[in-house]
């Protein structure tokens, strides 16, 4: 392989872009990533994500590192009125979730950024290359041609690669190249957005995110981390944007909560939020992950979330057909399989928006009189099934996540599972004999090569799981979702072969 060549290039380094090339990187698939800015994206972005996601950073072998910088979230998020009655609460856990961790942590995103691309240092297949901006894209048969332009020397360079991967955010380029469409979920609203830094004089403050629903102006508060706190508030129709980012109207914007001399404002942007899925995320080898094919208004804080969740499906396809351990046609799978599961948060948000931003007083009573009729509704993210891919039965249970329980040992179940299959069972000789016949005999050459752990349930979580679900056989797939359960292991031996008789 000469210089330029690659197995996978990856347009764009925002989250989506960098997490992906941790996880090629981490299975040693050659990777060349160019980012068109010098600098991390610097304006107030994501702060929220969840246990799910804190998992994907498990995988990558950065967990301590991006605890080191987040904040597990205990207290919840609370929607209340102009008169401060909640109506509606997400709940706070504890610190132990079904992940094996807090199932929420809020964060400052540009610190994210940084841990994740400082990852990517420990792999020596994978190239970053900054102020570099990918102009055209050229697909033959066997391969794809990028032109990339070396924004400091102002040269065009020419990459030849298996595979390009467009996480290059929401307005993609690498978009157009797909041919997607765009599905329009109903929402779109101008909000500002900025980030304060307290003052050791600074007044408390809530702990819990606090939306508030007041027609008169909606809006959001947030404990980021450490010294951090987020405003995100809605424009009203009159409103002059460039006026609002001043500091000036901010402060004023912001008077009930806290004075100019009680903190700085860090930063101050107007977004527009949009619901939008794109329509076809992959054109033969070019595919798109991230912002680039969904888009979500915050008010869940699960965009970037969807964004990793992506990456996380992919790459384990990817790295299948990159190996030959899979056919090309495994990566259909994919949009398949993220679209309706990223449709679900985003038609949430939607509804949730629409609580928030309702400005007409008369409806807004009504909601409030709807939703203080009874205790305030608590509401948890939803645990939304993969679309129809790479899982076989009829279980509602398949296509969703397996939990990450303590093995006996206190071991976290995905240390050992690592980046492989893995089949959860208490009956591990039944397991290990089913492992070697379906190994040697059966499935489909290419996947032999494929390895399996055996995850001992016994005693653990995993067997209450187990017995719960009134199951003895799981299969998980790298992306940790479960991709086959049975009783029997002549049910389960059938559903293997389903899967990698290709
Ligand atoms: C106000 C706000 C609050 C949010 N809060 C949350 C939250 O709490 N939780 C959450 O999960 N999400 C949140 N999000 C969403 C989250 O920030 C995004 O979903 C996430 O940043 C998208 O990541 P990405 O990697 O797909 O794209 P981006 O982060 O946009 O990265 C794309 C990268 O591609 C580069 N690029 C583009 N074109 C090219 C090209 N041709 N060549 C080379 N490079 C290119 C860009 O420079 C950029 O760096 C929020 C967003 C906003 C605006």
């Amino acid at each position: 392989m000469n210089a330029s060549s690659f197995d996978v290039a990856i347009v764009g380094l925002g989250p989506a872009g960098a997490t992906l090339a941790n996880l090629l990187g981490q299975a040693g698939i050659s990777v060349t990533v160019f980012e068109r800015e010098a600098q991390i994206y610097p304006l107030p972005r994501a702060i929220h994500f969840d246990g799910e996601v804190m998992r994907i950073f498990q995988s990558i072998g950065l967990r301590p590192q991006v605890q080191e910088i987040s904040r597990a979230g205990l207290k919840g998020m609370h929607f209340v009125n102009a008169q401060q009655e909640t109506l509606l609460i997400r709940g706070g856990t504890g610190l132990n979730g079904p992940h094996g961790c807090a199932n929420n942590y809020y964060f400052h995103q540009p610190e994210l950024e940084q841990v994740l691309r400082t990852g990517l240092t420990r792999f020596n297949k994978v190239s970053v290359s900054l102020e570099h901006e990918v102009t055209s894209i050229e697909t033959t048969g066997e391969h794809v041609n990028l032109t990339v332009l070396d924004k400091r020397l102002n040269i065009s360079k020419q990459i030849k690669t298996k595979y390009v991967i467009g996480c290059d955010g929401a307005r993609s380029f690498m978009r157009r190249h797909t041919d997607s469409g765009i599905i329009d979920l109903g929402l779109e609203q101008p909000w500002l957005v900025f980030d304060i830094l307290l003052n050791e004089n600074a007044p408390s403050l809530p702990d819990h995110t606090v939306q508030i629903c007041d027609p008169a102006r909606p809006m959001t508060f947030c404990n980021v981390t450490k010294n951090r706190r987020r405003f995100e508030i809605m424009l009203l129709p009159g409103d002059d944007p460039k006026g609002m980012t001043q500091e000036d109207e901010l402060w004023r914007l912001v008077d009930k909560w806290i004075k100019p001399n009680q903190a700085s404002i860090e930063r101050a942007a107007i977004y527009t939020f949009h619901s939008i899925i794109a329509n076809g995320w992959r054109k033969k080898r070019l595919l798109l992950a991230g912002d680039a094919c969904h888009q979500t208004p915050p008010f869940l804080g699960q965009g970037m979330c969807a964004c990793i969740r992506d990456v996380a499906n992919l790459s384990w396809k990817l790295i299948s057909v990159i190996q030959n351990k899979a056919s090309d046609s495994l990566l259909d799978t994919y949009e398949r399989e993220r679209s309706p599961h990223v449709k679900a948060f985003v038609e949430l948000a939607v509804k949730i928006g629409d609580i928030i931003q309702t400005t007409d007083p008369l409806l807004a009573k009504k909601r409030d009189e709807q939703l203080l009729s009874d205790q305030p509704t608590i509401f948890k993210f939803p645990t939304p099934q993969l679309g129809p891919g790479f899982w076989t039965g009829t279980s509602p249970l398949l296509g969703t996540i397996f939990p990450q329980p303590q093995l006996q040992n206190n071991q976290l179940m995905d240390s050992l599972v690592e980046s492989n299959f893995a089949i959860i069972t208490e009956n591990q000789h039944l397991a290990d004999s089913l492992k070697l016949d379906t190994m040697k005999l059966s499935f489909a050459k290419a996947w032999r090569a494929t390895k399996f752990v055996i995850i001992n349930a016994l005693n653990t979580e995993a067997s209450i799981w187990l017995k719960d679900q009134n199951s003895s056989f799981v299969l998980i797939r790298p992306d940790r979702y479960i991709a086959a359960i049975a009783g029997s292991i002549d049910a389960f031996s059938q559903d293997l072969l389903k899967l990698f008789s290709e």
